[in-house]
């Protein structure tokens, strides 16, 4: 049973009793030694990767004793804001243009599966739940509209103000996270936000104590050592770095899990968020091509390579 039913994150802090954690520092020249998984220092370069928003260059580096993959160099908490896409960018206007709409449907449509996959894995139709980076905020309000109280919390400022003019949403920034109260709501989850935090173990630590003893925690993630990856290298649209510091492969979730005690009772990928990858991806690496050809490569694509995006469901070890 949730503690909590009232619509505001607010009310469900502990009062800033705590000081604050390693996640709020600024980590300017952030040189990652060691890997955080296994804590080899075999990091080895992957990839250069280009940021398309700040068009800065960052090193992806690879552990080659357990396959974590690591932005180096990723900015401080301080710098971030520089990495994030402005109000003028186009995931803040309505789309004109047919790929700018066929995009949205796709958006939609994976919205309303992120809904379906919470209710098939929470074994519930309603709830309290906490989202961990809304981003601007579209599940969040979807999830709300089929029923449930939907908490989140967001790093992007403009992200977060969007969410809260347009939808109500009452996000809030993510610092809050480590405020909230133990045991609060049935299911927590974080879409592809788990690699954006500056401390994974701390983090996944507290994301599991969020819940309730029977509440779902479902961690969700691009795969880091998809053949997609392979394929497209930088243009890859999963690393999305430097905003992602973590690139999880099945392998380092599942140990990362184990080391908190966590236990998984589902993994399942989803075709339609690999179809958005491999589309986004294709339309990267080659602009120019009509949108047509690239929709109908990527369909194959995806259908071929459907392991590019996994959904964990996790659960306390009772
Ligand atoms: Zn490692």
């Amino acid at each position: 049973m949730c503690a909590y039913t009232q619509d505001s994150l607010s009310q469900q802090r502990n009062h800033l009793s705590q000081k604050p954690y390693l996640f709020l520092t600024d980590m300017t020249a952030n040189h990652i030694k060691n890997c955080p998984i296994c804590n080899g220092n075999h990091l080895i370069h992957k990839l250069s990767y280009t940021d398309n928003i700040s068009s800065h260059t960052f090193e992806i580096l690879q552990c080659s004793d357990c396959g974590m993959l690591i932005t180096q160099h990723a900015p401080g908490l301080s710098e971030l804001s520089q990495y994030y896409p402005d109000k003028e960018a186009a995931c803040y206007k309505q789309p004109q243009d047919k790929v700018g709409k066929w995009l949205l449907r796709l958006h939609n449509r994976w919205n309303k599966e992120q809904v379906r996959i919470v209710c098939e894995e929470a074994e519930r139709q309603s709830g309290v739940l906490l989202e961990m980076g809304c981003k601007q905020g579209h599940f969040a309000n979807t999830i709300r509209n089929s029923g449930w109280i939907a908490h989140a919390v967001e790093q992007d400022n403009t992200a977060r103000e969007y969410a809260n003019d347009r939808f109500q949403l009452q996000a809030e920034s993510v610092e809050v996270l480590f405020n909230i109260k133990p045991r609060s709501y049935n299911v927590v989850v974080a879409w592809d936000t788990l690699g954006e935090s500056y401390d994974l173990h701390r983090t996944i630590e507290h994301l599991s104590q969020l819940i309730v003893s029977d509440g779902t925690l479902i961690i969700a993630f691009h795969d880091a050592s998809c053949n997609e990856a392979k394929c497209a290298g930088s243009n890859w649209q999963g690393w999305d770095a430097p905003r992602k510091r973590w690139h999880l492969t099945p392998e380092a979730f599942e140990r990362l899990a184990e080391q908190h005690n966590l236990v998984i009772t589902n993994r399942r990928n989803s075709l339609l968020r690999s179809f958005i990858t491999t589309l986004t991806t294709l339309m990267a690496s080659n602009p120019n091509k009509k949108f047509l050809a690239t929709l109908c490569d990527s369909f194959f694509r995806s259908f071929k390579n459907s392991d590019t995006y996994y959904i964990y469901t996790i659960q306390k070890r009772q």
